[in-house]
C-alpha cells in the first residue's frame, strides 16, 4: 500500500454502528476505499459513486466480508480515502448486491436466530448523536423512511434504524390482543 494521505473521513465504530457507516457513504454518492481497524481485523471496502464494488476482510471475500462486518463489528477505527489514490482489490472480492439487499439480509438473518428462541428481540442503541450527525445527516428510519433531522429520535439497530413514532407503532401493535 502507498503511504496515503490524510483520509477525507475517520472516526470510531461504537456510536456509529457498522451499517450506518456504510449506508452514510453509499448516501454521500462517495468513491473511494474505507478501511476499518479494530485491532485483530482489518476490512477494506471500495465504493464507487456509493455503490458497493469490493469488499475484504482477511480470508472473507465480497459480500461475506460485509456481512461479518455488519453482524460482528462493534468497535474499531474507519478512514475513508478519496478514490483517486487507491488501490483497486481483486475481483474475486467483488460485490454485486445492492447495499439496501445486503443489510436486509443480515437483518434477516439475524432475526430468523432470535425467532428460534420465540423472542424478537432487537438490541438496540441509541446513536452517538455528534457522530452521527457528522457523517449522517442523512440516516434514515428503516420503517418511515423519515430523516435523522425529520423525527425526535432514531435508534440504530444490529442493522437498521428506527425512529420514536415508529417505536411507539409497534408497541401499540405489540398491546392488541
Ligand atoms: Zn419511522
Amino acid at each position: 500500500m502507498t503511504k496515503s494521505k490524510t483520509p477525507e473521513l475517520s472516526g470510531h465504530l461504537g456510536p456509529l454502528h457498522p451499517a450506518g457507516l456504510l449506508q452514510s457513504i453509499a448516501m454521500g454518492k462517495l468513491t473511494g476505499m474505507l478501511k476499518v481497524d479494530d485491532g485483530p481485523n482489518l476490512i477494506v471496502v471500495h465504493f464507487d459513486f456509493g455503490s458497493l464494488t469490493h469488499a475484504r476482510m482477511g480470508k472473507l471475500k465480497g459480500q461475506r466480508a460485509i456481512r461479518s462486518f455488519v453482524l460482528d463489528w462493534t468497535r474499531g477505527l474507519f478512514q475513508f480515502f478519496d478514490g483517486s489514490r487507491v488501490e483497486k482489490l481483486p475481483e474475486d472480492c467483488a460485490i454485486k448486491k445492492p447495499l439496501d439487499k445486503l443489510l436486509l439480509d443480515c437483518f434477516n438473518e439475524a432475526t430468523d436466530g432470535n425467532k428460534k428462541t420465540g423472542q424478537v428481540t432487537v438490541r438496540m442503541k441509541v446513536l452517538d448523536d455528534k457522530l452521527a450527525a457528522n457523517v449522517a445527516n442523512y440516516l434514515k428510519c428503516s420503517f418511515c423512511g423519515k430523516s435523522k433531522d425529520e423525527v425526535k429520535k432514531l435508534v440504530a439497530g444490529p442493522n437498521v434504524y428506527i425512529c420514536d413514532a415508529c417505536i411507539r407503532n409497534c408497541d401499540e401493535l405489540m398491546d392488541e390482543p
